[in-house]
C-alpha cells in the first residue's frame, strides 16, 4: 500500500479496513484537520502509542504508519521515519521541592558558528561564537547588544576545547539553578534551540560528513539526485534516533579500516558531534540559514546572467541599473559587473529585489550572447521572446520566494505560498540553468518548510544580525597581528553571565552596561551601520521645530529645513486644501472652523512612534512613499508631497502631511505579477491629515510601469507604478 497513490481514499476508511487498533499519524495540513472538541465532549483519556520498533503493544492504539503528501500524491511512511516528539529527548527537571513556590524561567539559547578564514585569503583563520537568547521578542533580537560574544576560536585551536566551558554551563541549565532576578529568586531552566554555521562547519556540528566528498546535505541523505522535482525529503531525512543506532555501528566497528566504511555509507563522522552533551535533536536544531541560502542563490544566478549578456546586453542593463529608483534607505550599490565579488551578503540580497524590474527594462533578444540564446533554447525547446520571458519569469520568482522566506510572522495561508513558491522556484532555476542541478543551496530550500514548523518563522533563526555582527569583527582581524590581536576592548560572557545580564535589566536590556562597551567599540566601524536600524540619521540643520502630537502613539515631532510654499506646488488657498485640512482636524476630534491661514512646510519631520511596545525612531521626508490605514479599505499607499504645520484656533501648532494617493486597479503585470497602481494627482481623495496617520514610512516599494516613451527620463504623463512585491527589509 505504501507504494500506492492515497489519493482517493478517506483517512478513515484507510482505517476501518485495516485493524482495529491502527491510527495514522498525518503529516499535512488539512482544513478538516484542525477540530477544536469541546471539553465535555470528552469521554476518556486513551494512550497511543508510535511504535518505533517491531513490537506492537497489544490492546492499546497504535501508529505504526504516517500519511503523508509528496509531490501532490498521498503516501505512506513508517512511524520511525519522523522526529521524535521533544519529550522523548529532552526531559525537564522541575526545581527542588523547597524550591517550589519561585518563578520558574525557561531560556532558549540560540547559537551562531561563523569562520572568518573564508572570507578574505587570510591565512590566519578564526572563528567567532555567538549566542542569543532565542524568547526574546524578535524586534529586540535584531539589536547588537543582545547578541553575545562567546569568544573567538583562533587557528589551529579546537573547537571543542574552546565550546567545553559552554556546554558545561548548558547542563547545568538544562537542570535549573537559582538565579536572583531584580530582587527575585527565580529558577532558571535553559536549553539549546538552534545551531546556526555556514555549510561546511554546520556539518561538522551536527556530526554529518562535510560536503565535498559526497555532497551531504546535514538534514538528509540527498546526494546528486539533491534538486530532484519528485526528492521525498521525509523518507530520506536524518532522524535522530537513527542516526543514534548508526554511531553506534559505527563505533561497535572492529577496525579502523571498517568504521570509515560504515560512517562513509552513513554520511556521518566518526565520532559525535560535541552538543550531543545537551539535549537536543542534532538534525532538526540546526537549520539552514536563509540569510546565507538566499545570498548565496542569488549570487549564483547573478553571476550565470552576467556571463550571458552580450556587450549590448551589458550596456542596456548598466543603464538602467544606474537609473533605477531604488528605495531611498538603500545605501548605493557596487556595480554588479565589475564588483559581483565585493557584494556583501546584504547587497546581493537587495539586488536581488529589484532584479526582474531592471531585467524587465532592458533585457531583449539582442541581449544574449548568440550562442547563449541557442544553448536556453535547446535546454528549454521555446522561441527567443518566449526564452526573455522565461528567464524575466525566472528572477521574479526568486525574488518573490525571497521575500516570503524572510516574512516576519507567517499564517497558514503565507506557509502554503511559500512552499508552493519554494517548488516553483527550483522548478524554474533547474529548468533555465544546468548550474543549479544538485546545488547545495537549492537544495537547502527543501528544508525550510519543515524549519518554518519548527521555529514559527525562518527569520527566527536566521542570521542576518548575526553576520553584522561577524563582519565587525572580520574587518577588524586582517589589520590586527594574528598572535595579539587586541580584544580585550571586547567583553567576553559565558552563557550564565549572558543571562545574569539581560534578566538584571528586567524587561528592557536596554539600560545594560555592557551595551555601552559595545557601542564604544562599534564607533569606528560607524560607515558599517549607515543605513542601518542602530544608528539614527542626523540631519545637520538646526532650525527645527516641535510641534504638539494629536495622537499618544507619536512623540518628539521635529519638522526641519524649511520650504516655501510656492516650492511645494502646493495650492493652499484653494477650497480643496481648506475642506481637507478642516477634516484632518476633525479627525483627532477638532471641530471648530480654522481662523489662521498660514501653513508653514519642511522638507523633513522626524518623530518617536511607539509600535508594539518599542520606540521607534522615524524619519520622513518629501517624496517618501507611506502606508495608511484606511477606515474599510486597509492597508492604503501615498506619496509625501508636503510636510507642514498649522496653528490651531488655541494657538497649538499641529503636524499635517499632504499626498498624492497610490489607487489600486486590481490588475496585476503580466511577467513580475507584481499589482499595479495609479497615482492621483487630482483632488478625488482627501489630501491632507494628521502627520499622525502614519503607519510606516517606506514599507512598500513603488516602481515606475515603464511604457516606450520612457527614454532617459521616466515619461510621468504615464501614471501608472508597480507595487514591488519582492521588497522586504533583510534585517
Ligand atoms: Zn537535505
Ligand atoms: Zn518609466
Amino acid at each position: 500500500m505504501a507504494n500506492e497513490d492515497l489519493d482517493e481514499y478517506d483517512q478513515y476508511n484507510v482505517r476501518s479496513i485495516t485493524s482495529e487498533s491502527q491510527l495514522w499519524l498525518i503529516d499535512q495540513h488539512l482544513e478538516e484537520g484542525s477540530i477544536i472538541a469541546n471539553t465535555y465532549k470528552i469521554i476518556k483519556k486513551v494512550d497511543i502509542t508510535i511504535v518505533r520498533d517491531s513490537t506492537i503493544i497489544t490492546n492499546s492504539l497504535f501508529i505504526k504508519e504516517i500519511l503523508y503528501k509528496n509531490n501532490g500524491h498521498w503516501k505512506l511512511r513508517d512511524a520511525t521515519l519522523d522526529y521524535m516528539h521533544p519529550c522523548e529527548y529532552s526531559a525537564l527537571s522541575s526545581p527542588p521541592s523547597s524550591y517550589n513556590n519561585f518563578r520558574i524561567l525557561k531560556i532558549f539559547i540560540d547559537i551562531y558558528y561563523d569562520d572568518f578564514g573564508t572570507y578574505r585569503n587570510t591565512y590566519h583563520s578564526l572563528g567567532g561564537v555567538y549566542i542569543q537568547l532565542g524568547n526574546m521578542p524578535f524586534e529586540m533580537r535584531k539589536h547588537l547588544r543582545n547578541h553575545f560574544v562567546l569568544g573567538f576560536i583562533p587557528f589551529g585551536g579546537c573547537f571543542k576545547d574552546f565550546i567545553h566551558p559552554f556546554i558545561k554551563d548548558m547542563k547545568q541549565l538544562e537542570k535549573g539553578i537559582l538565579m536572583n532576578i531584580q530582587g527575585r529568586d527565580c529558577w532558571i531552566i535553559a536549553g539549546l534551540e538552534c545551531i546556526t554555521a555556514d555549510l561546511p562547519q554546520g556539518n561538522d556540528l551536527t556530526g554529518v560528513k562535510r560536503h565535498n566528498a559526497i555532497r551531504g546535505c546535514r538534514t538528509c541523505l540527498a546526494k546528486e539526485n539533491a534538486t530532484d522535482i519528485t526528492l521525498d525529503i521525509a523518507s530520506i531525512s536524518h532522524y535522530h534516533h537513527i542516526t543514534n543506532i548508526q554511531f553506534k555501528n559505527i563505533f561497535t566497528a572492529l577496525t579502523l579500516e571498517e568504521r570509515n566504511n560504515i560512517a562513509k555509507e552513513y554520511g556521518l563522522q566518526t565520532s559525535l558531534p560535541i552538543f550531543d552533551q545537551l539535549q537536543w535533536e542534532r538534525h532538526l536544531q540546526s537549520p539552514q540559514d536563509i540569510y546565507h541560502i538566499i545570498a548565496g542563490k542569488t549570487l549564483k544566478l547573478l553571476k550565470l546572467m552576467i556571463t550571458m549578456l552580450s556587450p549590448e546586453g551589458e550596456r542596456n542593463f548598466i543603464r538602467e541599473w544606474k537609473s533605477f529608483e531604488y528605495p531611498k534607505q538603500w545605501s548605493k550599490l557596487p556595480n554588479p559587473i565589475s564588483h559581483l565579488e565585493s557584494f556583501m551578503m546584504s547587497d546581493r540580497i537587495r539586488l536581488g529585489m529589484v532584479m526582474p524590474f531592471i531585467l524587465n527594462r532592458s533585457l531583449t533578444i539582442n541581449c544574449l550572447k548568440q550562442q547563449e540564446m541557442d544553448k536556453l533554447q535547446r535546454r528549454i525547446k521555446l522561441n527567443r521572446n518566449q526564452v526573455i520571458n522565461a528567464i524575466i519569469k525566472c528572477w521574479a520568482i526568486v525574488a518573490k520566494c525571497s521575500q516570503l522566506t524572510f516574512k516576519i510572522s507567517l499564517t497558514i495561508d503565507d506557509r502554503i505560498e511559500l512552499e508552493r513558491y519554494l517548488k516553483k522556484e527550483r522548478e524554474a532555476l533547474v529548468e533555465l540553468f544546468d548550474d543549479f542541478v544538485g546545488l547545495p543551496n537549492l537544495h537547502a530550500s527543501y528544508h525550510l518548510s519543515r524549519h518554518v514548523r519548527t521555529f514559527g518563522t525562518l527569520v527566527n533563526t536566521a542570521v542576518g544580525t548575526k553576520e553584522m555582527v561577524h563582519r565587525i569583527f572580520k574587518n577588524k582581524v586582517p589589520h590586527t597581528n594574528c598572535k595579539n590581536i587586541e580584544f580585550d576592548l571586547l567583553k567576553y560572557y559565558t552563557t550564565l553571565q549572558a543571562i545574569r545580564h539581560l534578566s538584571d535589566g528586567g524587561i528592557d536590556p536596554r539600560n545594560l552596561q555592557h551595551s555601552v562597551e559595545f557601542m564604544n567599540l562599534f564607533q569606528d566601524f560607524s560607515h558599517l551601520f549607515k543605513d542601518w536600524f542602530i544608528m539614527e540619521s542626523s540631519e545637520t540643520d538646526n532650525k527645527e521645530f516641535k510641534v504638539c502630537s494629536p495622537s499618544s502613539y507619536f512623540r518628539n515631532i521635529m519638522l526641519r529645513k524649511p520650504v516655501s510654499v510656492r516650492n511645494t506646488n502646493i495650492g493652499i488657498d484653494t477650497v480643496s486644501f481648506r475642506t481637507d485640512l478642516a477634516l484632518a482636524y476633525e479627525s483627532f476630534g477638532y471641530n471648530s472652523s480654522l481662523i489662521n491661514k498660514t501653513c508653514n512646510f519642511y522638507e523633513y519631520a522626524s518623530y518617536i512612534q511607539d509600535v508594539h511596545n518599542a520606540e521607534v525612531q522615524c524619519h520622513l521626508s518629501i517624496d517618501d512613499v507611506v502606508t495608511i490605514q484606511v477606515a474599510d479599505y486597509g492597508e492604503s499607499y501615498a506619496v509625501i508631497k508636503g510636510i507642514f504645520k498649522h496653528k490651531s484656533n488655541d494657538g497649538y501648532l499641529y503636524p499635517f502631511i499632504y499626498v498624492d494617493w497610490f489607487e489600486d486597479i486590481c490588475k496585476n503585470h503580466n511577467r513580475l505579477e507584481c499589482p499595479i497602481f495609479v497615482l492621483r494627482h487630482d483632488d478625488t481623495y482627501c489630501k491632507i491629515f494628521p502627520l499622525t496617520v502614519i503607519e510606516k514610512v517606506q514599507k512598500v516599494h513603488f516602481v515606475h510601469d515603464c511604457n516606450s516613451r520612457c527614454k532617459d527620463n521616466h515619461n510621468l504623463e504615464n501614471k501608472h507604478y508597480l507595487r514591488n512585491d519582492f521588497f522586504f527589509k533583510v534585517i
